[in-house]
């Protein structure tokens, strides 16, 4: 599963001066999705309030916090790297049982007590967005598969100063769901489909539902998601053959087809054969469509962004084995059983649960999340380096 790629990394095998004036500007939609909870404040929003309260949704956990979001020190790491993009897990469950992923019979649960609840990461949520975080993008496991889901949106996007709630999601409930998802804030998604062939899916996926990711992708569309962004692993011998086919897609409709480089990790298909590189993948492209051109990139973009003359949508490549991006990583994980990782291929995770469950207050909570920061080191191993002497029995996809 993804949260163990760093296993497969660190096998044998293998200061800042916060600016006040840095802040973030406030972009708060209020949805019309509305939900009463009660919750122990006291416990869970240490600082902020006292007692059990009875709130609606509609009422925003930051009321309270100042206007702007000042950068603040805990995000921030030993090389100057500010994180201002937080991933969270919402959950390690799945529909899908994609073999690059997990294995046919899942990957051993978390038990539910242990998973945060919505509250739980409402509260972490705050904290990091009033630090300055502003960018939040829902993943798991599968994030759609959360019944809270939802609320969890409404509140996120309901939080002062986080200027973009993003999803990355399978699409099987997507179409379903994504009317009322886009009213509770959502407002950018990432949807993965690595064939466009049917029966390639099911073999891939091991369940049906290639229907329903089209459906969802023609639903983001229609909504006005723009750009729609289509994720979809490429592994020699699978879905190499059809990276032209994923272009046309881009033709017609604002969909971002993203190429991503398979990545090792624990107990999955890796086969140093069935990757296939950035500079393989752009070659195919290029030569089908001699006007593609590179964009301008963010430096801390994970993506090569490319067009293509008279496409509305774009290309782009994510290169995380043959050239990582760890110079301008913004990224901090937040996991389903409240852990937080600095680096999806570092070993070191912490865990933010227990000293929140504990009644730690946000302060408290902070020097947790900025010593872990400070931790984190400037790249993590060369991966593509590690493949090809790793020298380990490999399984093949589809046998
Ligand atoms: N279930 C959701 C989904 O599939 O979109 C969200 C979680 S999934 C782990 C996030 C992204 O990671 C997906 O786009 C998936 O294709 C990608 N991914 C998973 N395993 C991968 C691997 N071994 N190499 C490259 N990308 C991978
Ligand atoms: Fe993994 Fe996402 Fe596939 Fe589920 S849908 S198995 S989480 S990649």
């Amino acid at each position: 599963m993804w949260r163990y790629f760093s296993k497969f990394i660190h096998s044998p095998i293998s200061r800042f001066n916060p600016s006040k004036s840095n802040s973030i500007p406030v972009n708060f939609e209020m949805g019309s999705y509305c939900a009463t909870r009660i919750c122990n404040l006291q416990t869970l929003f240490k600082g902020k309030s006292s007692g059990y309260s009875t709130v609606t949704s509609c009422d925003s956990f930051s009321e309270e916090k100042p206007k702007d979001n000042s950068v603040s020190d805990m995000l921030v790491d030993s090389f100057g790297r500010l994180h201002t993009y937080l991933r969270i897990s919402l959950t390690e469950r799945c529909n899908l049982r994609c073999q690059y992923c997990m294995p046919a019979e899942g990957v051993e649960l978390t038990p539910t007590p242990k998973v945060l609840t919505k509250i739980e990461i409402l509260r972490l949520a705050d904290l990091f967005v009033s630090s300055g975080v502003n960018k939040i993008r829902l993943t798991g496991g599968e994030p759609t598969v959360r019944k809270d889901i939802e609320d969890i949106c409404y509140e996120l996007s309901s939080l002062k100063g986080l200027k973009t709630l993003s999803m990355t999601t399978n699409g099987i409930v997507l179409a379903r769901k994504l009317p009322k998802l886009k009213e509770c804030g959502l407002d950018s998604l990432n949807i993965s489909l690595d064939t466009l062939v049917p029966a390639k899916f099911e073999l891939m996926t091991r369940r049906k539902g290639h229907e329903k990711v089209m459906d969802s992708i023609n639903a983001a569309v229609d909504l006005g998601y723009n750009p729609v962004k289509v994720n979809c692993v490429v592994m020699r011998g699978f879905n190499d053959d059809e990276i032209c086919d994923f272009v046309e897609l881009t033709r017609e409709k604002p969909i971002n087809i993203r190429f991503i480089e398979f990545m090792p990790f624990d107990g999955n298909v890796w086969n140093v054969k069935k990757l296939v590189p950035y500079s393989e993948m752009l070659d195919t492209v290029a030569k089908r469509y001699p006007s593609l051109k590179r964009n301008q990139d963010h430096p801390t973009d994970t993506a090569k962004n490319f067009m293509i003359d008279g496409h509305k949508g774009q290309v782009s490549f994510i290169t995380s084995m043959t050239e990582h991006f760890c110079a301008g990583c913004n990224r901090l994980r937040l996991l389903a059983d409240g852990n937080l990782k600095v680096c999806l291929f570092g070993p070191s995770e912490v865990s933010l649960r227990d000293p929140l469950r504990n009644g730690a207050e946000d302060h408290e909570l902070r020097e947790i999340i900025g010593a872990a920061v400070k931790r984190k080191k400037p790249s993590h191993a060369g991966m593509f380096d590690i493949a090809k002497t790793a020298n380990r029995p490999m399984i093949h996809i589809g046998g």
